[in-house]
C-alpha cells in the first residue's frame, strides 16, 4: 500500500474497549487484525489493516456518552505497556491517549504522529479504536501521519481517548530508533499527538537531511515496559525515574515532559551525582567507565548554573546515555552522547565530551523546559545550548574562555543566517557552522550590545516557564530583550540573520 494513495477508512460504531494490560505476566490484547510486516527501512510502507478487518474489531456494545469535559489532570496522557522481545528486536506497544482539547478552537481532524512509520523495520497497526460515544471517524494514512476525522467535532475543553496496539521491527542502525549489538535506543518510537499552536494549527514537520524536526507538546507518561522472554542482564535507562522493577517489569510515571525515551544495553555501568534540585545518572560503557563519575558532575555543575541563569527546572531528574551514535542527541530527561566523545577526551575540560555534555543538559531548558519549533528556528535552541558551553566555562573554568572561541567557533571559519532553517543544509557541517556557531556569535553580540544585566534578565524572561508550554519563537526572544532594554536590534540582525 502506497503512502500517496492515501486510503481512507469509514468505521462504522466505533468504541473503546480494548483491556489496556499492566506489566507483570500479562500479554497485550490479542491482536484482532491480521498483522503484515512492511517493507525495508529505506522505502518504509505504512501497513494498514483492511477496513473491513478493524470494523470486525468493532465492539457493538451500546456506546457510553460522548467525550467527557475536561477535568484538570493534564491535556495530554499517554499510556504505553510494552512487550519487549530486546534478543529479536521487536517490540509491541498497547497505547492509551487521552487528549483535551485546549486549543480554544473546535477540531474536526486530529494529526497522530508516528514516527516508526518511517523508521522501523516494520510497522504494524493491529488494532485502532477511537473514543467513546463518536459515530463515524475516518482516518487516512500519510507518511507518518494518522489524521484522525474526528465527528462530532472535539470542541474546547472535551476530551478524546484513543487506544492502538501496534507492532514495530527496531532497525539495526546506529540511530536514536534502533539497535547495535550492544545497545538498544528507543527515541520517537510511539505516536503522539503533535503541539497546536495558536493562530497557525498544528505543528508538523517532515525529517530534513540535518537536525531534528519532531515538535512534541508537554505531556504525561505512564509507562510500562515488560522484557518478553524475560532477560537477567539488562540495564534499562530512561527519560525519568524508575518507579518500580516487579521482576521483568519496570515501571516509570513522568508528568509534563516532552517525550519519553529508552535505552537499554547489558554493558551499562551506572554512575549518579545529584543534589536537591536534581538527579543525574549517567550509563556508560565499561570501557570508558572511569569517565562516568565526571560525566554525572559535569551535567551536576552545568544544572545548578543553568537554574540560576535560566531559571528552576521542575525535571528534577537527567539521564546520560552513552550511546553507537555519531553524535549527542537531545531528548526530554536523557540525552545521547556518542561513544566516539568518551574515547577521545583527555582529563582536562578542553574536549568535546566535557563541553557536550555542559552542551546537552543546556537543551532541558532549551528545548525540554522552553519550545520551538527545530526545524524551522533550530537557532533558538542551538545558539543557547552552544552558548551555555561558554557560560559554564565562564563560571567554572574562566581561563578556558579564549581557548573555547578559538576550538569551537574561530577554528571553522563559519558562515551562514543564525535563522537557517534544517531544511537549507544536505550536511551537518556547514548546518552546525551557521546555527550553532554564528548563533554563538551572535548571542555574544548581543550580550555585548545589552549589557551582562540586561543579557541574562532576558533571557530569563524567555526562559519563563510560567509561559506554560507556549513555544517559543524569533519574535518571543526579541520581545523578551524589548522588555529589559530599548535597543535597536535591526543592525545586529542585518549581520546575522537572513
Ligand atoms: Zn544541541
Amino acid at each position: 500500500m502506497k503512502i500517496k494513495d492515501q486510503i481512507i477508512f469509514v468505521l462504522a460504531v466505533v468504541v473503546c474497549l480494548i483491556s489496556l494490560t499492566g506489566c507483570v505476566n500479562q500479554t497485550p490484547p490479542t491482536p484482532t487484525a491480521t498483522s503484515v510486516p512492511a517493507t525495508a527501512a529505506t522505502t518504509p510502507e505504512p501497513v494498514m489493516p483492511a477496513a473491513t478487518e478493524l470494523i470486525a474489531s468493532v465492539n457493538t456494545e451500546e456506546p457510553t456518552p460522548p467525550v467527557e469535559v475536561a477535568d484538570t489532570q493534564a491535556d495530554i496522557r499517554y499510556q504505553l505497556d510494552v512487550s519487549l522481545d530486546y534478543a529479536g528486536h521487536t517490540m509491541t506497544i498497547t497505547q492509551t491517549i487521552d487528549y483535551t482539547n485546549s486549543t480554544e478552537t473546535s477540531l474536526s481532524e486530529v494529526p497522530l504522529i508516528l514516527p516508526p512509520i518511517r523508521t522501523a523495520d516494520g510497522f504494524s497497526l493491529l488494532n485502532f479504536q477511537m473514543g467513546t460515544g463518536y459515530e463515524a471517524s475516518t482516518y487516512d494514512f500519510q507518511n507518518e501521519i494518522l489524521w484522525l476525522t474526528v465527528s462530532p467535532a472535539l470542541e474546547a475543553g472535551q476530551r478524546l481517548s484513543l487506544n492502538l496496539l501496534y507492532k514495530l521491527e527496531i532497525p539495526e542502525s546506529q540511530t536514536a530508533f534502533g539497535y547495535t549489538d550492544r545497545q538498544m535506543l528507543l527515541s520517537d518510537w510511539y505516536a503522539f499527538i503533535p503541539p497546536y499552536l495558536p493562530g497557525e494549527g498544528w505543528l508538523i514537520n517532515q525529517p530534513g537531511y540535518v537536525g531534528e524536526y519532531l515538535a512534541y507538546p508537554l505531556a504525561d507518561f505512564t509507562v510500562n515496559v515488560r522484557l518478553s522472554p524475560p532477560m537477567d542482564s539488562l540495564v534499562v535507562a530512561a527519560s525519568a525515574p524508575l518507579q518500580s522493577l516487579d521482576g521483568n517489569c519496570w515501571r516509570y510515571s513522568a508528568q509534563q515532559v516532552r517525550n519519553f525515551s529508552l535505552a537499554i544495553s547489558p554493558e551499562y555501568q551506572v554512575f549518579s551525582a545529584g543534589t536537591d534540585q536534581v538527579t543525574i545518572y549517567a550509563y556508560l560503557f565499561p570501557e570508558h567507565a572511569a569517565l562516568g563519575a565526571r560525566a554525572a558532575s559535569i551535567a551536576l555543575e552545568a544544572w545548578v548554573l543553568y537554574s540560576e541563569l535560566y531559571g528552576d527546572n521542575p525535571r528534577q531528574f537527567m539521564s546520560i546515555i552513552e550511546a553507537d551514535l555519531t553524535d549527542g542527541l537531545e531528548c526530554d530527561g536523557l540525552f545521547y552522547l556518542s561513544e566516539s566523545y568518551f574515547a577521545s577526551a583527555d582529563e582536562t575540560p578542553q574536549n568535546y565530551f566535557h563541553l557536550l555534555v555542559a552542551h546537552e543538559t543546556a537543551h532541558q531548558w532549551f528545548y525540554g523546559l522552553v519550545p520551538n519549533d527545530q526545524a524551522f528556528e533550530p537557532w533558538l535552541d542551538e545558539s543557547l545550548a552552544a552558548y551555555s558551553e561558554l557560560l559554564y566555562l565562564e563560571r567554572y573554568y574562566p581561563d578556558l574562555v579564549d581557548w573555547w572561541w578559538g576550538f569551537r567557533v574561530r577554528a571553522f571559519g563559519p558562515t551562514g543566517a543564525v535563522n537557517s532553517i534544517i531544511y537549507d543544509f544536505l550536511t551537518s557541517r556547514p548546518y552546525i557552522n551557521a546555527v550553532y556557531l554564528r548563533g554563538v556569535t551572535f548571542q555574544q553580540a548581543l550580550r555585548d550590545a545589552v549589557g551582562d544585566e540586561a543579557y541574562f534578565a532576558a533571557l530569563k524572561r524567555y526562559a519563563d516557564s510560567s509561559q506554560g508550554d507556549t513555544f517559543r519563537d524569533a519574535d518571543s526572544f526579541f520581545d523578551a530583550f524589548h522588555q529589559v532594554t530599548d535597543i535597536d536590534f535591526t543592525q545586529l540582525t542585518a549581520i546575522y540573520f537572513k
